[in-house]
């Protein structure tokens, strides 16, 4: 019989379980949002691929916008790159919302990344590294992440430097000799795209007021 400690842990997986299940969409990937081009949120030239679910509701999150896990777009990787050309791109960036809970979708997008087009990959998650090690499903991502940052968003940890993480709890991995930390300090903590329809959208490592388009 399962001791308290092992029905919590139980329970947690249970939830996961339950969680990945209601996001699976045959492949596709439920996507918030992309930017095609940000220089803020991560080394170099990076396509910022924003999934869509959240289950973690960090106070202050930054984008509150992409908790919910209603579908918003359904993409398969070839579309995404389809409708985003990788024409002076360095590589995506994931982020969210909580990728891991598209884990499958996750895995497609960041082998196509590296393998189609030689990018690099990055992903945020809201997750623990030694969370994720509890889910070989979720393990079987890190061969193609280049670095990885972790940890869910803490307001009063906030990163007050140009390291490119919301909060000071958030540790940085490296599964490649591409990154190194020092990499990810950025010239600055927002960032303002003005699309082609002329709509501005706020990116980057700082909570005020952000909008996701
Ligand atoms: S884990 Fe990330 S996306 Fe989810 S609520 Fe926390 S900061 Fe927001």
């Amino acid at each position: 019989m399962a001791g308290k400690s092992q029905v919590c842990k139980i329970a947690r997986l249970q939830s996961l379980f339950y969680r990945d299940c209601k996001m699976s969409n045959e492949g596709l990937i439920n996507i918030h949002s992309v930017i095609p081009f940000s220089k803020i949120n991560g080394p170099g030239n990076r396509m910022v691929i924003f999934f869509q679910g959240c289950n973690k509701r960090c106070p202050g999150c930054f984008n509150p916008n992409t908790h919910h896990f209603e579908t918003v777009n359904l993409y398969s990787p070839e579309a995404i790159f389809k409708k985003h050309p990788v024409n002076g791109i360095d590589g995506i960036t994931v982020s969210g919302g909580e990728p891991f809970l598209q884990h499958d979708g996750l895995l497609k997008l960041l082998k196509a990344a590296k393998e189609m087009y030689g990018l690099s990959t990055i992903v945020y998650t809201g997750l623990t590294y030694n969370e994720l090690e509890e889910r070989p499903d979720y393990l079987s991502c890190l061969s193609f992440i280049d670095a990885l940052v972790d940890g869910r968003y803490e307001e009063s940890k906030k990163e007050k430097t140009l390291l490119a993480r919301g909060s000071t709890n958030q540790r940085f991995y490296f599964f490649s000799s591409r990154y190194t930390e020092a990499d990810f300090y950025m010239a600055g903590k927002i960032e303002f795209i003005i699309g082609k329809n002329g709509i501005v959208t706020k990116t980057g490592f700082s909570n005020i007021g952000i909008r996701i388009n």
